[in-house]
């Protein structure tokens, strides 16, 4: 069977299609730039064939169109037909507290995400939602997946979801922490438990996904438990652009004192903090070649991300009583040694230690703890798109042998 998976974002699109007799990638590309004169179309298939170009794509339909073209296209496709394509599994931003596990997408879930979840995430839903529809317009005959980047977290309880504010906000708005990656940290507690050969639900970990957006998941008996972003993926570590936890009262005082409306102070949040708020840089390459240079600022910069990294993860340790493996992933999680190394050496009271040998390493997923460690650490590239395309099998298997 082969899935297609697409990934909507609020200006690109990313795609895989695989074969999932063996989970190979047949395809993959990304299309990046829509809505501008000079979209940039990236597409490469299983025999390497690849083409670059630039084209003017004003809307996501317009990208799933092209994406779809590109796939049964003579000379750089690898299907003859759509109808090849046994379902399509979609990344969506944000389940709510409605969609706690992946779904076969009907007219009621899609007016669901469009009317209640749209305002959620109102940056990526429209894509994500955008993209949905497009398929089922091109491939009416076939099921479209829906995989949430929240229902890895429907899991958490209570006490650590709910936010200390009257309780009637979360009983009239459902304002709670939900949480994002979920189908990274989903990935990476799967890789983890089959490194380390024993059965996901007898282990916990946290799993750290530090990329351009960055959180932590604890994860105990194979479930989520707690987890760094919140209501928006704003909320927890310090990233690229987005300034992670704040006094909420700071806020009311910056915008009292700087005469600046809501609206900017949540572009000021997303865009201009984190990383860039403090050293003028969002991208820790840039970071860390400040910091090579002895530059103050992205010294600092640096010194506050791990820091807050560190917290969390002793946080986690404290809220599961206990942690068997830690593990890295995404951009910086993946690239950056000397990042891993300095937030294990300060974790050496809970019995971490890595070896500075293995943390060097470069491959998809190696383990960089020293024999006496008491914790497992690894490296583990993520890897969400399998995630998405193994939950659309099972979901479209379903319907296949209920209609058989
Ligand atoms: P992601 O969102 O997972 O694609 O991660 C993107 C981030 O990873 C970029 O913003 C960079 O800060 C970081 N990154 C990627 N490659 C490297 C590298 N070789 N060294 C340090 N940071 C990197």
């Amino acid at each position: 069977m082969k899935i297609l998976v697409l990934n909507c974002g609020s200006s690109s699109l990313k795609y895989k299609l695989y074969d999932m007799e063996d989970e190979s990638v047949l395809a993959d590309g990304k299309i990046e730039r829509i809505g501008h004169e000079n979209a940039q179309i990236t597409h490469q298939s299983l025999d390497h064939s690849q083409i670059d170009k630039t084209t003017p794509i004003f809307e996501h339909t317009v990208a799933v169109v092209e994406c779809l073209n590109l796939l049964v296209d003579p000379e750089y496709g690898v299907i003859s037909d759509l109808n090849e394509i046994t379902g399509v599994g979609h990344r969506v931003l944000h389940g709510g507290e409605y969609f706690k596990k992946s779904v076969l997408v009907t007219d009621s879930d899609l007016a669901y995400m469009d009317n209640k979840l749209k305002e959620l995430g109102p940056l990526h839903m429209p894509a994500n939602i955008m993209g949905i529809k497009a398929c089922q317009d091109i491939m009416p005959q076939t099921p479209q997946v829906a995989v949430f980047d929240t229902a890895f977290h429907s899991t958490m309880p209570k006490r650590a979801y709910l936010y200390a504010i009257p309780y009637v906000l979360y009983e009239r708005h459902r304002v709670r922490k939900y949480g994002f990656h979920g189908t990274s940290h989903k990935y990476i507690a799967g890789r983890v438990a089959d490194l380390i050969g024993e059965d996901v639900t007898k282990l916990k970990i946290i799993s750290c996904h530090l990329g351009n957006g960055a959180s932590l998941a604890a994860i105990e008996g194979g479930i989520s438990v707690d987890t760094s972003m919140g209501f928006t993926p704003l909320e927890g570590l310090m990233m690229g652009t987005r300034s992670g936890d704040i006094d909420p009262a700071a806020l009311y005082y910056i915008m009292k004192k700087e005469n600046i409306p809501m609206a900017n102070i949540n572009t000021m949040l997303n865009k201009h903090s984190g990383l860039y708020g403090i050293a003028g840089v969002g991208d820790m390459r840039d970071v860390q070649k400040g910091v090579n240079e002895k530059k103050p600022m992205h010294t600092l910069a640096y010194e506050m991300y791990e820091y807050r990294i560190r917290k969390f993860i002793g946080s986690y340790i404290a809220a599961m009583n206990g942690v068997d493996a830690i593990a890295f992933t995404a951009g910086i999680g993946e690239n950056t040694p000397r990042l891993r190394e300095i937030i294990c050496d300060n974790l050496s009271f809970f019995g971490i230690s890595i070896d500075k040998q293995l943390n060097q390493q470069r491959k998809k997923e190696f383990e960089i703890s020293a024999p006496d460690s008491r914790v497992k650490v690894y490296v583990i590239s993520t890897d969400e798109e399998v995630i998405i395309a193994r939950d659309t099998l099972q979901l479209v298997a379903n319907v296949h042998s209920q209609s058989n």
